[in-house]
C-alpha cells in the first residue's frame, strides 16, 4: 500500500519551516486506516502489549483501535489539566515549542507491558514523555509506533534503548 500519497504534506504549519504530515486524508480513507492500524496491530503484539498508551489526541485515534484489536486496555496521555483524577506529569521539548504531559497514577499495574502508540516521531521527545510517565508509574515499556518517521529529526535517537516502530518514514 502507497501511503504516503494518503497523507497530505502542508508545508509551513502550524509555523514556517515546518512540513505538516497531516493524517486526516489518510484516517477518512478506508483502505489505508486499516492498513495502519493493522501493521500498528502487529508490532504491538509482537512486543506482547498488554495496554496500549497513547498521547493527545492522534495517540487517541491510532492507539485506541490499536487496543480494541489485541483485547487490551488503553491508557491516555493527555495535556495537564485534562485528567480528573491524581496524575504524574513529564515536560519535554517539541519540534515547535514544549509542553507538559500527564498520565493517571493508577492507569498501569507494576510490571505491565505497555507499547506507546502515536502518529509521528519528530525528535521524540513527546514519545519519550508518554515512555517515562509510564515508567513512572510501573510500566514496562516493550516497544513506541508511529505511523510516520521523520527521519532526519533523529527521534530514535531520542528513544535509544527502546523498540521503536515506524509503518512509514520520511528521509
Ligand atoms: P516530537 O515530540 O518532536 O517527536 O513531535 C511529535 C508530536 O508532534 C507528534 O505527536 C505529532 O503529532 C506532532 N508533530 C511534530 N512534527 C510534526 C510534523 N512535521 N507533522 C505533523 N505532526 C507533527
Amino acid at each position: 500500500m502507497d501511503l504516503k500519497s494518503k497523507i497530505r504534506v502542508v508545508p509551513d504549519f502550524p509555523k514556517p519551516g515546518i512540513s505538516f504530515k497531516d493524517i486526516t486524508t489518510l484516517l477518512k480513507d478506508r483502505e489505508a486506516y486499516v492498513y495502519t492500524i493493522d501493521s500498528l496491530v502487529a508490532f504491538c503484539k509482537d512486543k506482547g502489549a498488554e495496554l496500549i498508551v497513547g498521547p493527545e489526541a492522534r495517540g487517541f485515534v491510532l492507539g485506541a483501535p490499536v487496543a480494541y484489536a489485541l483485547k487490551v486496555g488503553f491508557v491516555p496521555v493527555r495535556k495537564p489539566g485534562k485528567l480528573p483524577a491524581e496524575t504524574v506529569r513529564y515536560e519535554y521539548g517539541l519540534e515547535y515549542g514544549s509542553d507538559v504531559l500527564e498520565i493517571h497514577k493508577d492507569a498501569i499495574q507494576p510490571g505491565q507491558k505497555v507499547v506507546v502508540v502515536d502518529d509521528l516521531l519528530a525528535t521524540g521527545g513527546t514519545a519519550l514523555a508518554a515512555v517515562k510517565l509510564v515508567e513512572k508509574i510501573g510500566g514496562i515499556v516493550t516497544g513506541v509506533a508511529f505511523v510516520i518517521e521523520l527521519s532526519y529529526l533523529n527521534g530514535r535517537k531520542t528513544l535509544e534503548g527502546y523498540d521503536v516502530y515506524s509503518v512509514i518514514t520520511y528521509d
